[in-house]
């Protein structure tokens, strides 16, 4: 499995910043000539046509690729915009012959002369730690990228770090919503639930109501800035949640021999009576989403496998009986006349481990 590791890294010299601003701005340059060119039918390009880009030519014929490649996309999608845009962070690329790390300095060249290396020293993260020791286990690095974002540098590393794997066959059926943000229903392959978890969501409501009400009032005001880093401060916390909340399922998860994480296909979003506003929607949405990408992530490095299946009448299904009766579920209760009453996220979740549980029956039927 291949992971990217973000690092951030501490301030630079201005020298040594303003050296690498100008390999980006040479990338931006470069790149732009390039779309130009193709659009105006010139296809056969190579670094010799740009003598005036102070970039070495290995890294020209490399952008050369990579704009061919856009562009092609970009032809193809029909857009209406003109022609290509590049953003003006554009990241500087490196393989793992360019740069090295080595504890926490990563040592990486100009793109103008080979000879001139830099060190960046690393911030001392959790994350970085993680990467060290995969480092430490022999694990291979690959590409990596060097990007500037609000004033700070980043590197982008790739690591391929090897499966594991695990023979377990419980099951974790994981329910994500409001107000549990999370509901964990543990269940062995014989479909009897041995272990749950719940994660309240009454305090990142509450914190999300607080924001969006301050958001509010600051739309009249049309501080529109200021909204953009109230929006950054608030997904910074739903982050920061959303990793605690994934790694206390994966503990339980290891604990309990979990093989497999089942999940519901978030694709359609269902619409819920808090959040009725568009914008919210879309901070709920992106908060699932996240929060099944980290539950991913983190199962896969530990060696459970993730499935997703279709959330159809997951919320309404008696999870003891099987009958779908919409009327069961009243907010936090679930009642069905066969006498299960059970808090309905859970009952949500325990579908969703049967749910895959049937799917299995059914393939081996
Ligand atoms: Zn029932």
């Amino acid at each position: 499995m291949q992971i990217t590791y973000v690092l951030e890294l501490l301030k630079p010299t201005n020298k040594k910043e303003n050296n690498f601003l100008k390999n980006i701005e040479q990338v931006v340059k470069i790149r732009y000539e390039i779309s130009k060119l193709l659009k105006s039918g010139e296809n056969n390009l190579s670094s010799a046509d740009f003598p005036h880009i102070e970039l070495p030519s290995a890294i020209k014929n490399q952008d050369i690729r990579e704009v061919k490649s856009l562009y092609r996309r970009f032809k193809k999608s029909n857009s209406k915009k003109e022609n290509l845009d590049f953003k003006p962070n554009q990241p500087l690329c490196y393989n793992n012959q360019n740069y090295k790390i080595d504890n926490h300095i990563i040592s990486i060249p100009l793109y103008t002369t080979k000879t001139t290396r830099f060190a960046f020293p690393v911030k001392k993260t959790k994350r970085f730690y993680e990467l060290q020791e995969h480092i430490n286990n022999g694990s291979k690095l690959g590409k990596a990228s060097l990007f500037y974002k609000k004033s700070k540098w980043y590197f982008a590393v790739t690591i391929q770090i090897p499966n594991k794997n695990n023979n377990n066959t419980n099951i974790m059926g994981i329910d994500i919503g409001l107000r549990q943000l999370a509901v964990a229903s543990i269940n062995t392959f014989k479909d009897k639930e041995i272990n749950r978890q719940f994660h309240n969501g009454k305090q990142a409501g509450f914190i999300r109501k607080k924001y969006r009400s301050v958001r509010k009032n600051m739309g009249e005001l049309k501080k529109i800035k200021a909204i953009k880093n109230l929006n950054d401060k608030e997904q910074r916390w739903m982050s920061d949640l959303n990793h605690k909340i994934s790694s206390q399922l994966i503990n339980l998860a290891v604990q309990e021999q979990v093989g497999t994480i089942v999940m519901e296909n978030l694709k359609n979003i269902r619409n819920t009576a808090q959040s009725i506003n568009e914008a919210d929607r879309n901070l709920d949405s992106w908060a699932f989403y996240q929060l099944q990408q980290f539950i991913e992530y983190k199962a896969k490095m530990a060696g459970i496998k993730v499935e997703y299946i279709n959330p159809k009448y997951t919320s309404q299904r008696c999870s003891k009986c099987g009958k779908v009766e919409k009327s069961n579920r009243n907010g936090n209760l679930y009642s069905c006349s066969c006498g299960n009453h059970i808090h309905s996220d859970l009952n949500a979740a325990r579908n969703i481990a049967d749910k895959f549980l049937h799917t299995l029956e059914q393939q081996s039927a």
